[in-house]
């Protein structure tokens, strides 16, 4: 992507710096970077992120809240692996308070591992640490042998606070619009929050092309057509969390019963159907 970016142009990507401030007037808004520097520009799109300064400058939004879950995450090559680990496809591991998602990157040679675990505070102040591999395989302690496996071949299990904001009626003010986690956290239990974000700079880019000199207009057909579908995503996400960790999914013939009535194939359709039968690029 970055490569594409420069191709188009050589210095549109500026690294080692960063936005401190934002003045969004009617005749054109100004960032301010850490460099003493400072940009103008007709508009601004903020995507940085859940911490999002633009945000916080533009909307005057308090800090992110703790979830209640952290995540270990970390990558495995797939040749570390037992044979049959190494599938193709996306597996979710489900249980009380917790569960795991592994899936296959980079045409199969590594192993994604991410484990969700309910938490009562984040007790360091980075809400990214490194944890050790004794410590994440006990918050998995009697877990199946292969969500093991995977625990002991990660090199590094990072731990990340799953941090979110409630969500925002308008992404935009004046001559500023978010997009992505700037605008919409979310728990990652849809997988869809990198999803979002690109759905999203599609949409902004087709709607501001097809008004190029008007982004007031732009930027309320941007709203219009994302701010519902990206804020179901962080509400469903929510719910994932409690059909996820339920309480059902402690003792084994119960289990069994809950997993067949919350994965069939109708109910499966029914929680993902609206998400999937989407195209950002026709709009709709
Ligand atoms: C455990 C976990 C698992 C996940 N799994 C999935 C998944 O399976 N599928 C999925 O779609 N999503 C997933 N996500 C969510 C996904 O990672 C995020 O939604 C996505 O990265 C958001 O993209 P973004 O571009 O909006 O923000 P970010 O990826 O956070 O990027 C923001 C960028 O802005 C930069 N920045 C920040 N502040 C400034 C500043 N002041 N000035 C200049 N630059 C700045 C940052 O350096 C960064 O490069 C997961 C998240 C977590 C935590």
């Amino acid at each position: 992507m970055a490569n594409a970016v420069r191709q188009l142009d050589p210095d549109a990507i500026v690294q080692g710096t960063g936005v401190v401030a934002v003045d969004n007037r009617a005749d054109a808004v100004t960032v301010s970077l850490s460099s003493g520097e400072s940009i103008s520009g007709d508009v601004l799109i903020g995507a940085d992120g859940i911490h999002s300064v633009v945000r916080s400058a533009v909307f005057g939004a308090g800090p992110a809240h703790f979830t209640g879950c952290m995540a270990w995450r970390g990558v495995i090559p797939s040749s570390r692996l037992p044979p049959h680990i190494q599938r193709d496809v996306g597996t979710n591991w489900v249980g009380p308070g917790r569960h795991v998602v592994t899936y296959p990157l980079r045409r199969g040679e590594l192993f994604n591992f991410v484990g969700v675990v309910e938490r009562t505070g984040w007790e360091t102040e980075s809400w990214t640490a490194k944890g050790t591999r004794d410590e994440c395989a006990a918050d998995f302690a009697g877990w199946h042998p292969d969500v093991h496996a995977l625990i002991d071949n990660i090199d590094v299990h990072y731990r990340w606070a799953l941090m979110s904001r409630p969500p925002m009626a308008r992404w935009s003010a004046g001559r500023v619009v978010l997009v992505g986690d700037a605008c919409h956290p979310m728990l990652p239990f849809m997988a869809q929050g990198a999803v979002m974000a690109i759905e999203d700079a599609i949409t902004l880019a087709r709607v501001l092309a097809a008004n190029r000199n008007d982004f007031v207009t732009a930027f309320a057909n941007y709203e219009a057509e994302r701010v519902m579908r990206a804020n179901r995503c962080v509400i469903a996400a929510e719910r994932n969390r409690e059909i996820f960790h339920n309480e059902r999914l402690m003792e084994a013939e119960d289990a069994n019963q809950y997993v067949s009535a919350q994965w069939n194939e109708a109910k499966v359709r029914e929680r993902y159907n609206w998400l999937f039968a989407f195209d950002a690029v026709g709009g709709g």
